[in-house]
């Protein structure tokens, strides 16, 4: 029960359970709702990665 570690995460609408970080984006796992974050982009993401 890692209550403080998933303090900060969102509360799912539809179920009232924690939600979890995933990807870019938190997820509720009893039902899959999905919320995304708008800030959350892969560095280098859409942008020309030449210099490898
Ligand atoms: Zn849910």
């Amino acid at each position: 029960m890692d209550l403080f570690e998933h303090a900060a995460q969102p509360i799912c609408p539809e179920c009232g359970v924690t939600m979890h970080p995933e990807d870019g984006r938190d997820e509720c796992r009893e039902c899959g709702y999905r919320i995304e974050w708008p800030e959350a982009q892969h560095p280098g993401y859409g942008d020309d990665i030449a210099d490898v």
